[in-house]
């Protein structure tokens, strides 16, 4: 793929930068944003209803230690999977806080305890992008992450098969339709390629320095992989030019898309200003997609390029 290659923008958890992550309003603002996918995180309830949010469990985006004090396990957390879909919809839910100190984990984003949002299924939120699709004739593409597949499974739940139903129920099935399915867990994401005969177009989300020599044994039954960009922009030298690892390389040699997270225009580390960061990782690294909080931003930065 060469440089100037078209980039794909994904909405991670929506347009989380500015509404609830995972709200039905931050998917709603940045579908309008014209990205090419919003991304959904799915974990599922008791009653097996698949969930889009983030965490396992609830107490960092929702009010349940208030409305549900009692059913916390032992080790203080309040799991998605111990209530049902009825008793989740009573939540709410709000931007992203520490249940320790109740502050914002980004203080500038939609205030805390503003308005009203409600969690959400997976179906729910394929029917407002299809919906959308049908209303506005665009084609706006799903992004669904199966959740700790082996806690689920510990859970005696079968996570991959429900949502992959449900997915082939809505019309998703081939790598040409329009979804892209994401996993962190190799070992899920090959059962979900082998055993469970997926042909969607697969993505490996890694996360460890070693998973960069594992490129030809993830495009045995991926289509891509979803690095941290930590993982491929490695730092300047002492000449202050940037450094990268041979990730994006030997990913584009076995055929892999790279898409890379979480691009944050409130959190730049390093980099003087989110466009440099954009600048950087989508042109110099040749990333060929970006996981991002702030899709307008990126959207427009591709379209000036
Ligand atoms: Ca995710």
């Amino acid at each position: 793929m060469s440089n100037k290659a078209k980039k794909t923008v994904i909405a991670h958890r929506g347009a989380s930068g500015y509404l609830p992550e995972h709200s039905i309003a931050a998917k709603a603002m940045a579908y309008a944003m014209n990205v090419n996918y919003l991304e959904q995180d799915i974990v599922l309830s008791k009653d097996n209803v698949p969930i889009v949010i983030h965490d396992i469990h609830l107490e960092t985006v929702t009010d349940v230690a208030t409305r549900f004090p009692d059913r916390k396990r032992d080790d203080e957390m309040y799991y998605v999977i111990d209530f049902t879909f009825d008793e989740l919809k009573q939540l709410n839910v709000v931007e992203r806080f520490n249940p320790e100190t109740k502050k914002a984990v980004y203080p500038n984003r939609f205030p805390l305890n503003k308005s009203t949002f409600k969690l959400h299924s997976l179906q729910e939120e394929i029917e407002l992008i299809q919906g959308l699709n049908t209303s506005t004739g665009k084609n706006i593409g799903i992004y669904p992450e199966i959740k700790e597949p082996e806690f689920h499974q510990n859970e005696g739940k079968d996570i991959s098969n429900i949502v992959l139903e449900i997915l082939n129920n809505y019309g998703y099935k081939l790598k040409t339709d329009n979804c892209i399915l994401q996993c962190f867990d190799p070992k899920e994401l090959k059962r979900i390629r082998q055993k469970l005969k997926s042909d969607l177009f697969l993505i490996q989300l890694i996360e460890f320095e070693d998973d960069e020599k594992r490129m030809q044994e993830f495009s045995e039954y991926a289509d891509g992989i979803g690095p941290w960009y930590k993982q491929i922009i490695k730092g300047k030298d002492n000449n202050g030019n940037w450094v990268f690892s041979n990730l994006v390389i030997n990913a584009h040699k076995n055929n892999l898309t790279v898409h890379a997270y979480t691009f944050r225009a409130d959190q730049l580390g390093e980099f003087k200003s989110f466009e440099e960061l954009l600048q950087v990782g989508l042109y110099q690294a040749n990333i060929d997609g970006v996981f991002t909080d702030f899709p307008d931003k990126v959207v427009d930065f591709i379209s000036k390029n």
